[in-house]
């Protein structure tokens, strides 16, 4: 409650950089802290993190197999395939693909335990046909999707492996899933399904594209929903039929309105309308008008009320084109076309005490980094605990076809999340979970 407070206030009175420092602060209890020492000096611990730098290259020849198989978002059916025989050959539990081609298997704990769940998505933003040969370059790996999110996939079955090599018992079931439709109108498709099987989940953790080297943590989830809204009327000769309402006549009036809405700065909540199409030619009344409104909140309430204001707009506008013709010719049509729900939680969280940590173990300098949009956004959008992560080594180029991947000391990246598994989780004979126990969700 204090931390949220005084983050509230930081953000109202001070700059936007002062803000950002300030909102850099974690508050770790020393018992959290204690914990992670002796995790750390446990000689099985130790032999896990020595398995894991073992593993690298490894590790780096999966991430290289994985990006071959092509998997653009609705078509990852193959790349599941692959990853199933992947986690199994790992030595997960319960391997099983689910009804949206999610692959998920599980590392049972003593039992009683809580439940973590970690995901990367084997989804890619590239379409069929594209070109993934891999090219070497002054240490780096291009190729589309080398980073995001193949990196974090291998680096999951590095874990998987390392867990098991090292014989290390948790107290709590981790979970761990390669996700469908993670990008773009996939819309959270896959974490989407899982989180409705899994009814249980205690803590979440997404590994995903480093963006900086084994440091940031991101723990707030930019919402969004996107609708395609689109007028039509009975179209006429610009001349002949003057006096008819106009479909993008009416969309005109909308995107005014829709214009001048004011949202809060914090929340960090924004709006455009990204696309518009309609018309047939010059000289004749339109009869069909399109646009692709985008709407995003790192809070759910402001976003609703976003939502809400401009659909009435949309509404309005409608009757407003009518009206202005005497007519009720003109109608709209509202379609969502996409939904990712967000939450600005406290970082004072179990799980990214537990990443903050096992940064800071692995010798790096935790930050916690700005909202970000991933698959983390379902469960923080639940309450439940959640960060997101990079999967180590260093990328740059995501979404593009210059994407590329710096594999130096990237075996840091599975030794943070498998610390901070065996923080969260708990390791039996060693230490107790973190991550207290939910009760289900209806
Ligand atoms: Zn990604």
């Amino acid at each position: 409650m204090t931390t949220l407070f005084k983050h509230s206030f930081c953000l109202v009175l001070l700059s936007g950089i002062q803000a950002a420092a300030f909102a850099q602060e974690v508050n770790i209890p020393p018992n959290t802290e204690a914990l992670f020492s002796k995790l750390a000096a446990d000689p099985s611990v130790k032999q896990a993190l020595d398995f894991l730098k073992k593993d690298d290259a490894n590790t780096l020849a999966e991430q290289k197999a994985l990006v071959m198989i092509p998997s653009p978002t609705f078509k990852e059916q193959k790349r599941a395939e692959d990853f199933l025989g992947r986690l199994k050959k790992a030595g997960l539990d319960e391997v099983r693909m689910d009804s949206v081609s999610n692959v998920c298997g599980v590392l049972h704990g003593t039992g009683k335990g809580p439940k973590l769940l970690l995901s990367a998505h084997l989804d890619t933003v590239f379409p069929e046909g594209t070109d993934l040969t891999i090219k070497e370059k002054d240490g780096k790996l291009y190729a589309p999707g080398i980073a995001d999110d193949a990196r974090g996939l291998a680096a999951m079955l590095s874990v998987v492996r390392a867990l098991k090599a090292s014989r290390i018992k948790t107290v709590g079931d981790v979970w761990f899933c390669g996700t469908v439709g993670e990008e773009g109108l996939g819309d959270l498709k896959g974490i989407k399904q899982v989180f409705r099987d899994h009814k249980d989940i205690d803590g979440y953790i997404a590994l995903e594209s480093p963006t900086v080297p084994n440091e940031e943590i991101s723990y707030q989830a930019a919402g969004s929903n996107r609708y395609r809204i689109t007028y039509k009327g009975p179209g006429g000769h610009s001349y002949q039929a003057f006096g008819l309402p106009s479909a993008i006549h009416a969309l005109g009036r909308a995107i005014a309105g829709i214009s001048d809405l004011q949202v809060p700065k914090t929340p960090k909540t924004t709006f455009t309308v990204g696309t518009i199409s309609g018309g047939t030619s010059v000289n004749s009344i339109a009869a069909e008008a399109t646009m692709d409104l985008d709407m995003r909140s790192n809070d759910n309430a402001e976003l609703q009320k976003l939502e809400t204001q401009a659909l009435q707009i949309a509404k309005d506008a409608a009757v407003a084109e009518n009206k202005r013709w005497n007519s009720d010719k003109l109608r709209v049509e509202i379609t969502q076309v996409g939904a990712r729900p967000g939450g600005s939680p406290s970082p004072d969280s179990t799980v990214v005490h537990a990443l903050w940590l096992s940064v800071k173990a692995i010798g790096g300098t935790p930050k916690l980094a700005g909202a970000r949009s991933t698959e983390a956004n379902l469960p923080i959008s639940l309450g439940i605990p959640a960060a997101v992560v990079g999967a180590g080594g260093y990328s740059q180029g995501i979404h593009s076809k210059e994407e590329w991947f710096d594999p130096a000391n990237a075996y840091l990246g599975p030794s943070k999340a498998l610390l901070a598994i065996l923080g969260l989780a708990g390791v039996d004979g060693v230490s107790a979970p973190l991550l207290q126990k939910r009760s289900p969700r209806q």
